[in-house]
């Protein structure tokens, strides 16, 4: 099954921090993808900037060579990778200076007008501010301007409202794109539609039929070459604020009367306020450490950030409870971390048992379990309870139905399109609902602040855990003293 591709109108599209890891490694393949998927039509206009000083065709010919892989990696014709560099023109421009914005302004002036524009800030968070004011003083935005934003949108909620009133004083909140490239994952998506589009779940999604839930994100990759922004962030600031506390809102919101984004996020908006506050030992953070002699310095966070008393954290778990009629009494357990033993980012449902077994002790206890892969291999198993096959007796066992979205949708083989591709487009078409609107930004902020500020009260420092493993050892306790434990950190 090939999704269908829906052209859009030509757009202008300029990428701040057009030289950048995110611009040339994400933004700017998916827009070529999109490009070779007969979805952004000639005429659009894709201007990078950035302070270095390239020509247009010097700035073309280094995407050349980065996109070069992408032809075979998507059967894409030798002719698209030209055909795309068309659209593509680079400015020289400084965010906090003067510097490069006339010849912005002269690029742009020539447009159509009420053709979409999007400026995607992807730049450091302190060049928003200033981004958006000049895109304004420049006289560079209209009605149909869009702005897209990437994380982190802010370090505590003093720092989130303040950008999100800097933003407002330029844009309406319709034109604020808060990014969170997990929203964009296929299978997020799909959380919704196997909720809201089938009766065989819903009845059952609330504490009387759901033990607890897990969402595990874990990183094999350490910190290197983001030791800066990591010593300031942790993983509670990079991961914790935004990727799980969205997957957590999604998976626990109440249906929203329609698909639309304000619909989805009032409903998001009332889990996070349904949250009570953490208590500090349902929380364990941890630190990658060295546990034998032969460990590199990538196992060793202290080492690899150069603070040897660093109380920064690489991993955090935590207990979370929502308080409302749906989910009184369900624990939700979310653990991120890095330099752990695998890379994954699962959601597990854990349905309670059988109120009664009719097939008596030996047959032992069985209960359903839903697993959502958001990464990798994107799909869906749900675990169903069947008899042992064979004579002998009744004894039973767990199988999965699994609906792997590489077999389902037939892009085995091929590359599923990105959550950057899909997000992109949305941002072009003018639909929010898979971004963050301001007011869930700063409730997701004020439900963590203080927790930050408890650990920073009493001094508390990380656990200690074995780089490759599955995370420190209270983490495990965290649950079994719940008589629960994690599901596998593999996918
Ligand atoms: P990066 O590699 O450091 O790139 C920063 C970009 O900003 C460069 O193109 C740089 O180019 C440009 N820049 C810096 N100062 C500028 C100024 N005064 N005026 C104009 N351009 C300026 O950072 P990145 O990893 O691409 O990340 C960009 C943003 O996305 C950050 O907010 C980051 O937190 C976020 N993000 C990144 C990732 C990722 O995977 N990389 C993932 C999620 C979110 P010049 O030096 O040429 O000016």
């Amino acid at each position: 099954m090939v999704s269908k591709v829906i052209p859009v109108e030509p757009f202008d599209l300029v990428v701040f921090g057009a030289t950048g890891d995110l611009a040339q490694r994400k933004i700017l393949p998916a827009l070529f993808r999109r490009f070779c998927a007969g979805q952004i039509p000639h005429g659009t206009r894709i201007i990078g900037a950035a302070r270095s000083g390239f020509s247009t065709a010097a700035y073309r010919s280094q995407l050349a060579q980065r996109l070069d892989r992408d032809i075979s990696l998507n059967n894409a014709d030798p002719d698209a990778l030209a055909q795309f560099l068309q659209l593509v023109s680079y400015v020289p421009l400084d965010g906090s200076s003067e510097s490069g914005w006339s010849d912005l302004h002269d690029q742009l002036s020539v447009a159509e007008s009420g053709r979409v524009q999007v400026y995607y800030f992807s730049v450091g968070p302190a060049l928003f501010g200033p981004l958006a004011e000049r895109l304004h003083s420049y006289g560079l935005t209209n009605a149909a301007t869009r702005i897209v934003v990437e994380k982190p949108f802010g370090h505590d909620l003093a720092s989130a409202r303040a950008l999100n009133r800097t933003l407002a004083s330029h844009f309406d909140e319709g034109q604020i794109y808060r990014i969170d490239h997990y929203l964009g994952k296929e299978t997020v998506q799909n959380l919704m539609a196997v909720r809201f589009g089938n009766m065989l779940f819903e009845p059952l999604w609330n504490s009387q039929y759901v033990d607890h839930i897990q969402i595990t994100v874990a990183e094999t990759v350490g910190v290197r070459g983001r030791e800066a922004y990591y010593e300031r962030s942790g993983a509670m600031r990079d991961m914790m604020q935004n990727h799980l506390m969205q997957l957590l809102c999604l998976i626990a919101m109440e249906p929203p009367a329609k698909f639309d984004p304000d619909a989805v996020r009032d409903e998001k908006l009332k889990v996070i306020r349904a949250l009570d506050p953490v208590e500090p030992y349902h929380i364990v953070r941890g630190q990658y450490a060295p546990t034998h002699p032969a460990a590199g310095d990538d196992d060793d966070y202290r080492q690899t950030v150069g603070d040897q008393r660093t109380s920064t954290e690489s991993y955090v778990a935590l207990k979370a409870h929502i308080s409302n009629w749906r989910w009184a009494g369900t624990p939700f357990y979310l653990r991120t971390g890095k330099r752990l033993a695998a890379r994954s980012s699962v959601i597990n449902v854990l349905f309670k048992d059988a109120p009664h077994s009719i097939f008596g002790e030996e047959a032992g206890r069985h209960a359903n379990h839903l697993k959502i892969r958001l990464q990798p291999n994107e799909g869906i198993t749900l675990s169903v309870t069947i008899k042992e096959p064979g004579p002998g007796g009744m004894r039973l066992m767990d199988v999965p139905l699994d609906m792997s979205f590489a077999d389902a949708l037939g892009t085995k083989g091929g590359n599923p399109a990105d959550a950057y591709e899909r997000l992109i487009m949305d941002v072009v078409r003018g639909n929010q609902t898979l971004f963050m609107r301001g007011d869930e930004v700063e409730a997701a902020w004020g439900w963590i602040d203080p927790i930050i500020a408890d650990w920073q009260a009493r001094g508390d420092v990380p656990k200690p855990y074995e780089s490759g493993s599955t995370g420190p050892g209270d983490a495990d306790l965290l649950l079994r003293r719940d008589q629960r434990e994690w599901r596998g950190i593999n996918p």
